[in-house]
């Protein structure tokens, strides 16, 4: 595990993420980390690419600025099935001020495994339901920026680009 969250380019997050087969205390101490690296950055979910690991595991906060977080570590994730379809502007750790409008479903089902290698069923809507699926997209390699539909978006994220290339010359 890295000690900062990749940025894109970084080739690490184009990768897709393997199943977890054991819940060792590696993966214990990943996700430990993975919370906190998501907490300290504000962060709404953190995916294990994102911090250069390749297991499948995302952590979820969807109360970033509350003082008693209440995190979620979902492992091996698996959509069952979504319903409806609602666009929004989205924010990744890995493109800092970079948003974009995506569109995704209103509510999503899935199953993880959380730490105790418990198989539990989510039912999600709203915020999580988006956060879900945002980070099932990084471990299977999908960013935001394959999302992008509108012009304006499009422009955006050239600028974006620029700006992130102008910095790493200087
Ligand atoms: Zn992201």
């Amino acid at each position: 595990m890295t000690q900062t969250i990749a940025k894109y380019p970084d080739p690490i997050l184009r990768e897709k993420a393997n199943p977890v087969e054991r819940i060792t205390t590696e993966i214990l101490d990943l996700a430990e980390g993975m919370i906190r690296m998501m907490i300290e950055s504000d962060g709404v979910g953190l995916a294990a690419n994102q911090v250069g690991s390749r297991e499948r595991i995302f952590v979820i906060n969807t109360t970033p600025h509350e003082d008693k977080p209440t995190p979620i570590v979902m492992i091996n994730p698996v959509i069952i099935d979504q319903e409806g379809s609602t666009s929004e502007a989205e924010g990744c750790l890995s493109f800092p001020e970079l948003y974009i409008t995506i569109e995704r479903a209103d509510r999503v089902n899935l199953h993880a495994k959380n730490t105790f290698n418990e198989t539990i069923v989510y039912e999600t809507t709203g915020l999580l339901a988006r956060a879900v699926q945002h980070e099932i997209d990084h471990l299977n390699g999908v960013l935001i920026i394959d999302h992008v539909t509108t012009d304006e978006d499009k422009e955006n994220m050239e600028q974006w680009q620029k700006n992130m290339q102008q910095k790493a010359e200087t």
